[in-house]
């Protein structure tokens, strides 16, 4: 028994291997968990659930052979993929989660998120993210031709590589302030994102009082040459392990 999380897959057709790993992973350790947990940025873009593709078609049908082996998946919309609807949901067996979302993990209070709105300090990140989550502004976007919604999203991709190069990695990671701030909010003692890829499992003392290091916080890891999955189990043991296969 035991439950996976992932994120930062960045699924994409010119990366042949990660779509290969992806599968792999679908195939040799999705079916025999209680719950898989996709915490965004799965695909490297997302343009509409109408751009159906090659990549997307394999996805979706790998992904609902494993849910008809009642196996629950999840997805959360990361920076990347927000704009990935029902339609696509649907048609690979997935529900969709809202950022945030607390679950009971094994009886363990525990939020889940993807992890951009904890890099508090990144300003124009963080308006641009108000922007881009703006619903009216993405009917208008998702009424584009889908040509047009490709090549837009292309650009902005590109813009924002080129800002990641001149960020501070301090400015880009998740702010610990605001990690203990949420915890607190939501009342858990676990927290899981990914986004930052910056994979841990840190332990810390949220009250400042002295009963030890008293909540968990993880950082999923992004895929590259290996993938990378949170198992937890009932008993309360989490690893981040890699794979290659
Ligand atoms: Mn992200």
């Amino acid at each position: 028994m035991n439950t996976l999380f992932i994120s930062d897959i960045h699924l994409e057709a010119n990366k042949p291997h990660l779509t290969r790993l992806f599968l792999q992973f679908l195939a040799d350790e999705a079916p025999q968990a209680d719950a898989l947990y996709i915490l965004g940025d799965w695909f490297a873009a997302w343009v509409g659930d109408d751009d159906r593709t090659e990549l997307t078609e394999q996805i979706s049908a790998a992904l609902l052979k494993v849910a008809q082996q009642r196996v629950p998946i999840y997805f959360m919309p990361g920076n990347r993929d927000f704009l990935l609807g029902e339609k696509f949901l649907q048609s690979a067996g997935c529900r969709l989660l809202k950022d945030p979302t607390i679950i009971d993990l094994y009886g363990i209070r525990t939020l889940l998120m993807h992890g951009d709105t904890l890099c508090v300090d990144d300003k124009n990140y963080q308006r641009f993210r108000k922007l881009a989550r703006n619903s009216l502004l993405q009917k208008i976007f998702l009424l584009l031709p889908l040509s047009l919604r490709r090549l837009i999203a292309r650009f902005l991709r590109k813009q924002s590589q080129q800002t990641q190069t001149y960020i501070a990695p301090e400015i880009s990671n998740a702010k610990q302030t605001e990690v203990a701030r949420v915890m607190k909010e939501h009342q858990v003692n676990l927290l899981i994102h990914g986004h930052t890829h910056r994979p841990s499992i840190h332990y810390f003392n949220l009250n400042g009082n002295l009963d030890g290091n008293n909540v968990c916080h993880i950082v999923l890891s992004d895929w590259d040459k290996t993938g990378n999955m949170l198992i937890c189990q009932p008993d309360g043991l989490q690893r981040l392990v890699n794979f290659n296969k």
